[in-house]
């Protein structure tokens, strides 16, 4: 169904009224009227969708507007949105994938670069009225208007490097352009979002107004300013030659610190065509729809769009109803605390309790935090802060559409809490553990109601991770599953359905690489060393500098219990690692674990170069145990595990994820190489039966 924002919709309604708006026969996505200062507004309201996007029909439909209006052109055009979603979300992927070959892919952007530039060059002046976001194509679009006028809470970006691309649609000429040429590359570089103020500053906006203003703010831009000239002299400057030349030796640094280019060739790419042909615009316009149909093809972008629609299938398992109002968190400790003041930012009224109200008064201060993150404005962050209540009487039970506890991880502890608040829990209320290493029956058998009872288990930190997997165990119903998995979605999260094991999913894969990088450290291999040969690999951070970011105490504590756990073999939990939880260096929170850590960065000296097996010793574990975890049907399928892992772990996205990986390199080499590592560094390499099916 299409959502509309409700001020735009009675704008609409009454412009419809007046008979002003139209909707044209042979024009699906667009509708649009001349209001009284003969100015045409453009509305921009993809058929069929919640979000705009941008395809051939889309573009098609635009060029059919601007036929429109040769006859008798307007004073002005304005194009806006009318989907609550912002702007436009960007250009459709799907339609990436009916390219068949770099050539088609050629013609297909040549085709849409011909739409917009019949946008730029009309004769009257053009501004794109922008609300929410503006993103990847959608900017394209915004860019080949004159000016840019943001309503409040907008953001602008160019998140293509994602997807291994960078902009197909002129993106790149018209931006670099517009603005700092230095700033540009940077926003294409690195697929970051300039929220509605920095895009102010950047030049990208003229203008940032209130919803309620924005008419009178169009109509103040078209009585003071004709069509604009679009070289900037910033942007002249830098864009001459040795300028350029300079400059890409930078980005090229800057990158390869980042993204490499063997996995990583399109901002590489970009760099390229900017340092040849930034100050000759055809030139640099034919080279970006090359680069772009060649890099499509490429195995670093046919993964990454893979990745995009796994996500997407994640998103699509949470049917979100938005049918939790109020959330009842328990515990208000690292955990707890800011999965409350994530959720009570995501819209929803959260009641925390803690039997200590100190810890209660961190997580709020913890809160305003994570709102600044999330660019939250001064009236969006006190709303939030405001629907976030400490609650040490717990009057929020008996409201609560749903209750997580985030207690410690003792079983007693927890049946404690459990026994004191079901009696006052609605009987509609779903009840959630967020543990990490309880089996879910120990806990679920000793409830009243056991089929509303499920795991929802985070991951830290909070406002950074995406995916939490739902944890299915042997009491509870099938539509309590659902609706968790609908709560997760709500909040803005990626739900996997995973059944309740020792380590559940993703401790239960990432251990064994966490286990093994910490026996190579034991063997005296240099900690930078050992990093350096996953990150060769594409993770984004070593297991060395990860373990000490998830604390060497959770470590040791996961690591133990699996060994307890588990039927396969795990490895001992070395001494010196003991020591050093035992000492309090637990990495990161306390400034020194494995590494020192000086201003939330850990001090490494340089690495050596790893030995030959070093990587797969690494690598093979982690994915060793990923197959157990499908034989035994702990999760669902294999896109479902590839999307937990890197979405979770940032496992390599552009390998497509753990499991897509194995498929590529054959499971009998995996196999056989498991069994090699085995001979020298024993049983705990021993393949899983799953390479053999
Ligand atoms: P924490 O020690 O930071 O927080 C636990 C909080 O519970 C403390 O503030 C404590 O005062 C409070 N508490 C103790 N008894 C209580 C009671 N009876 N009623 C209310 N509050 C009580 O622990 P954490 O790291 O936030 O972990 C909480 C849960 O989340 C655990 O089950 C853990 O396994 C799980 N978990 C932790 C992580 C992680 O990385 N820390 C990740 C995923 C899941």
């Amino acid at each position: 169904m299409t959502r509309q924002s409700p001020v735009l919709k009675s704008l609409m309604t009454r412009q419809m009224e007046k008979g002003v708006l139209k909707n044209l026969q042979d024009i699906r996505h667009f509708r649009m009227g001349r209001d009284e200062n003969d100015i045409e507004w453009v509305f921009f309201d993809r058929q069929g969708e919640s979000v705009n996007t941008l395809n051939r029909a889309v573009l098609e439909d635009l060029s059919r507007v601007l036929d429109q209006l040769k006859d008798h052109p307007p004073k002005g055009l304005v194009l806006r949105s009318v989907k609550s979603s912002g702007f436009c979300a960007g250009a459709d992927i799907r339609d990436f994938l009916e390219a068949s070959s770099p050539e088609d892919m050629i013609d297909e952007l040549s085709q849409g670069k011909a739409i917009l530039n019949r946008l730029e060059s009309l004769p009257f002046p053009t501004i794109a009225l922008v609300h929410g976001h503006c993103l990847g194509g959608g900017f394209e679009l915004a860019l080949a208007c004159d000016e840019r006028i943001a309503i409040e809470g907008a953001k602008f970006g160019f998140p293509e490097v994602q997807l291994g691309l960078h902009p197909g649609l002129d993106g790149s000429v018209r931006l670099t352009r517009l603005i700092n040429p230095l700033e540009a590359m940077t926003y294409m570089l690195t697929g970051k979002t300039a929220y509605t103020h920095k895009a102010k500053t950047l030049g990208i906006v003229s203008e940032i107004v209130e919803e309620r203003h924005a008419k009178a703010a169009v109509q103040s831009v078209f009585q003071s300013r004709p069509k604009s000239d679009r070289n900037g002299f910033l942007s002249s400057i830098m864009n001459t030659g040795p300028a350029r030349s300079f400059a890409a030796k930078k980005m090229r640094k800057q990158t390869s610190k980042q993204a490499p280019k063997v996995h990583y060739p399109a901002p590489y790419a970009l760099i390229d065509l900017w340092e040849k042909h930034g100050d000759n615009h055809d030139a640099m316009s034919k080279a970006e729809t090359r680069s772009f149909a060649h890099l499509m093809f490429s195995e670093t972008a046919q993964n990454l769009i893979r990745v995009y629609f796994l996500r997407e299938a994640l998103k699509s398992s949470a049917e979100s109803k938005s049918e939790f109002d109020h959330l009842h968190m328990i515990g208000a400790g690292a955990m707890g605390g800011d999965i409350a003041a994530w959720s009570a930012i995501q819209g929803l009224t959260v009641s925390l309790v803690d039997i200590e109200n100190k810890a209660i008064g961190e997580a709020m201060k913890r809160a305003k935090i994570m709102g600044q993150k999330q660019h939250l404005n001064s009236m969006q962050s006190r709303d939030a802060l405001d629907r976030l209540i400490a609650d040490p009487q717990q009057h929020g039970v008996m409201k609560a559409d749903i209750l997580i506890e985030a207690g410690p991880e003792v079983e007693k502890i927890k049946k404690q809490i459990y026994a004191s608040v079901e009696p006052d829990l609605k009987s509609t209320a779903v009840l959630a553990t967020n543990t990490s290493s309880l089996p879910l029956s120990d806990i679920g058998h000793s409830l009243r109601k056991k089929g509303r009872f499920a795991g929802i288990h985070f991951f830290n930190p909070v406002a950074s991770l995406d995916l939490v997997e739902v944890v299915n165990w042997s009491g509870a119903n099938k539509v309590t599953m659902e609706r968790s998995r609908g709560f997760i979605g709500q909040i803005g999260k990626l739900p996997v359905n995973v059944k309740s094991a020792p380590g559940f999913l993703v401790n239960r894969a990432l251990m064994p690489y966490l286990l093994e990088a910490i026996l190579m450290l034991e063997e005296g291999v240099k900690a930078e060393t050992i990093d350096k040969a996953a990150e060769d690999f594409g993770m984004p951070v070593g297991p060395i500098e990860l373990a000490d970011q998830v604390g060497l105490d959770i470590c040791q504590h996961v690591g133990d219990v699996l060994r307890e756990q588990l039927d396969t073999p795990v490895a001992e939990i070395p001494t010196f690692v003991r020591q050093k939880v035992e000492e309090g260096r637990l990495g990161k929170k306390t400034g020194h674990g494995f590494y020192k850590w000086k201003d939330g960065k850990a001090q490494k000296g340089e690495p050596e170069t790893p030995s030959e097996d070093a990587q797969d010793r690494l690598i093979l574990p982690m994915l060793n145990a990923c197959a157990t975890c499908l034989r035994k049907d702990i999760v669902g399928s294999s896109d479902e595990l590839d999307a937990a892992m890197i979405f979770a772990t940032g496992f390599a996205p552009f390998r497509g994820g753990p499991m897509y990986y194995a498929d590529w390199r054959g499971h009998k080499d995996i196999q056989d190489s498991l069994l090699r590592l085995s001979k020298s560094y024993g049983e705990r390499f021993n393949p899983d039966p799953y390479w053999q099916e």
